[in-house]
C-alpha cells in the first residue's frame, strides 16, 4: 500500500449517478455524494430501499460507471477487479458447480494465496460460521443464510484493506446476526480494514459502525452524519448494546429517517 492509502481508503467526491431506463425515462439514484472513509473505519449507510445504496457499492466497487465525479480507492480510480476491494453482494455471489470449500477458496485462490494456510484459515472461518460439516454441498443445497455466510468466509479470507458489505447478514436470524456481527467487527479491527456496510437494521448500524450515513429517499443523498462517540465507539457491538447511549442513537437514528422518507428503513 502507498502512504496515502494508509489513510484515506476510499474518496468519493461529487458523486451522480443517473440510470437511462427503458422508453426514454432516467432515473437519477444518486445525487451529490461526498464520502471520505479512512484506515481501519467501519462506515455504516442506512437509508430507504431504492435510495442508491447498491448503486453507490457498485461505482465503488467498479462495477458500474458515475455519471459524473469521481470515486479512488487509495490513489486509484475505482475499477473492476481491484484487489484492494473485497465486496459482498446484496444476492450472495456463489458459483454453482463449486462446493462451500470451493466458493470460500474462490478469493484467495484467485490472488494465489491458497497455500496450506489459507487452507486452514477457510477451515476455521467455516468453523465459525457454522458451516464445517456443510463444506462438501453445493450452493442449491444451502439456506439464503448459509450462501450469506459462504460469501463472508470468502470476503474474510483475504487480507484487503477495503470491504465493501450490502446487507451481507440480512437472511440470518437475530442471535446468528448478533454472533456474527461481532466477529465482523473483531476481524476487521484486528485487521485495520475499512468497510462500507449497508444495513436496513438501524441497530446493526449502531452496533458496528465509527460512522453512520443516512441517505435521503431516491435520488439519494447524504442526510446526515451521525458520528459514533468514543466511548462507544470502542466497544465491540454487543457490549454497545448495553449503554444507554445505544438508544439515544437508536431513536435519534430512526427519527430522522422517518422525517425524511415517512417510509420504513
Ligand atoms: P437500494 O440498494 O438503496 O435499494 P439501488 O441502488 O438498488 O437502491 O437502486 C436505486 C434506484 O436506481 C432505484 O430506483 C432503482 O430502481 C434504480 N436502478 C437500479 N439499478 C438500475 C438499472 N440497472 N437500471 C435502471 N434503474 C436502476
Ligand atoms: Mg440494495
Amino acid at each position: 500500500m502507498t502512504s496515502d492509502c494508509v489513510d484515506k481508503i476510499i474518496t468519493i467526491q461529487g458523486l451522480s449517478k443517473i440510470y437511462d431506463g427503458q422508453s426514454s425515462r432516467s432515473i437519477e439514484a444518486l445525487h451529490d455524494i461526498n464520502l471520505t472513509v479512512f484506515d481501519s473505519e467501519i462506515v455504516c449507510i442506512l437509508g430507504p430501499s431504492g435510495c442508491g445504496k447498491t448503486t453507490l457499492l457498485n461505482i465503488v466497487a467498479g462495477l458500474l460507471s458515475a455519471t459524473s465525479g469521481s470515486v479512488r480507492i487509495c490513489e486509484e480510480e475505482a475499477f473492476q477487479g481491484n484487489l484492494l476491494v473485497s465486496y459482498i453482494q446484496q444476492s450472495p455471489q456463489l458459483l454453482p458447480y463449486r462446493t462451500v470449500l470451493a466458493n470460500a477458496a474462490l478469493s484467495l485462490e484467485l490472488r494465489n494465496e491458497l497455500g496450506s494456510g489459507g487452507l486452514s484459515k477457510i477451515h476455521s472461518l467455516l468453523k465459525f460460521l457454522g458451516l464445517e460439516e456443510f463444506s462438501s454441498y453445493y450452493p442449491s443445497e444451502l439456506s439464503g443464510g448459509m450462501r450469506q455466510r459462504v460469501a463472508l468466509a470468502r470476503t474474510l479470507s483475504v487480507k484487503s484493506p477495503l470491504i465493501l458489505c450490502d446487507e451481507p447478514f440480512s437472511s440470518l436470524d437475530f442471535d446468528n446476526r448478533l454472533e456474527i456481527e461481532e466477529f465482523f467487527w473483531k476481524a476487521n479491527k484486528d485487521e485495520r480494514r475499512a468497510s462500507i456496510f449497508v444495513t436496513h437494521h438501524i441497530d446493526s448500524a449502531i452496533s458496528l459502525a465509527d460512522r453512520i450515513i443516512l441517505m435521503t429517499p431516491r435520488p439519494g443523498r447524504i442526510l446526515e452524519v451521525v458520528e459514533i462517540d468514543e466511548s462507544l465507539r470502542q466497544q465491540p457491538p454487543l457490549k454497545r448494546r448495553e449503554f444507554p447511549s445505544f438508544s439515544r442513537y437508536f431513536s435519534e437514528t430512526w427519527q430522522s429517517l422517518h422525517n425524511a422518507s415517512g417510509v420504513k428503513v
